[in-house]
């Protein structure tokens, strides 16, 4: 276990007042969890008309991979500067405890996403939604839903356990890019922080509540957090001038649905409380993982 004593802070303590808190619960079901997206459509340069599943399908998935190599390009400056100054961060290649968290993204990530995968991936994906519909039943608070996605719900479907890589890391949404630790990988766990002694914790308790590179309550890297921002108002405007209104939900839950046609109809004809119905159809609705705004 690496030691909580060597890890980052002393140097970088400017800041922190800037800093949003609390961003991590964006993983969870938002009703708890809301993102709030600023929105103003008569700013917005997207040449969309039509819900996707035709021309403007593509214009989508064009705009959402601009966005994730813009949010990557400036995720890479920030890190070589934290690195250069000292900072140290926890992610490599094959390090994966963070993909059993339950993560939101828009309809827009989830159709870019969904022309990725192979069928097989689609159903592994489809009976992901499957569980994820059953916690969200199951839970009775936001912490509960958190814990029992991570121990029940289980990895994301298109981990490759054996090698620890996801296999569709250039179409990853938004949340899984921009999830950095400041802190060893085992805390990244369900029970990681419980592996601590109790000084440890309290040590880990005062790191991740003062040190400017998190976001007060975890250790996540909250600027690599607050440079996705962009790329959530881009799709919110997509979706926007193109849906009529806004499409979130669970990663998985959404993307199973972009196999369902009712739904694509439904998505057509711009009206809120038809999605609703063909989200009902399907079996795969629930207000706590998708919102329709
Ligand atoms: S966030 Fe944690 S579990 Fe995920 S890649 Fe980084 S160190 Fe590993
Ligand atoms: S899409 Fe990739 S990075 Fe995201 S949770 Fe799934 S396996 Fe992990």
């Amino acid at each position: 276990m690496d030691s909580l004593l060597e890890l980052p802070g002393a140097r970088l303590r400017s800041g922190r007042a800037q800093r949003p808190r609390g961003r991590r619960e964006s993983h969870g079901p938002a009703s708890y969890t809301r993102r709030i997206l600023v929105t103003n459509p008569a700013r917005t340069n997207h040449n969309v008309r039509s819900a996707p599943g035709d021309a403007a399908r593509d214009v989508w998935t064009r705009e959402v991979r601009a966005q994730y190599a813009r949010f990557d390009r400036r995720a890479k400056a920030w890190l070589d500067d934290y690195t250069r100054a000292g900072g140290r961060v926890y992610c490599a290649s094959g390090c994966f405890r963070c993909c059993d968290m339950p993560i939101r993204l828009s309809w827009a990530e989830a159709l870019t996403l969904s022309e990725s995968l192979t069928p097989e991936q689609h159903r592994a994906v489809r009976e992901h939604a499957r569980k994820v519909w059953r916690n969200a039943h199951a839970s009775r608070t936001p912490d509960e839903y958190v814990e029992r996605h991570r121990r029940e719900v289980g990895f994301c479907p298109l981990l490759d356990r054996e090698t620890g890589s996801c296999t569709q890391y250039a179409d990853r949404p938004t949340r899984c890019r921009d999830t950095y630790s400041a802190l060893p990988a085992f805390l990244c766990a369900p029970d990681g922080p419980a592996q601590l002694s109790r000084s440890e914790r309290r040590r880990y308790e005062q790191v991740v509540r003062t040190d400017p590179v998190m976001d007060g309550e975890t250790h996540f890297i909250a600027p690599l957090e607050q440079l996705s921002e962009p790329a959530w108002v881009a799709f919110s405007k997509l979706m926007r001038k193109g849906l009529g209104f806004e499409l979130w939900g669970d990663f998985h839950y959404l993307v199973a649905m972009t196999m369902e046609p009712d739904f694509h109809a439904a998505l057509a004809l711009r009206d809120r409380k038809k999605v609703i119905a063909a989200l009902r159809k399907a079996g795969l609705y629930h207000p706590e993982i998708v919102q329709v705004e």
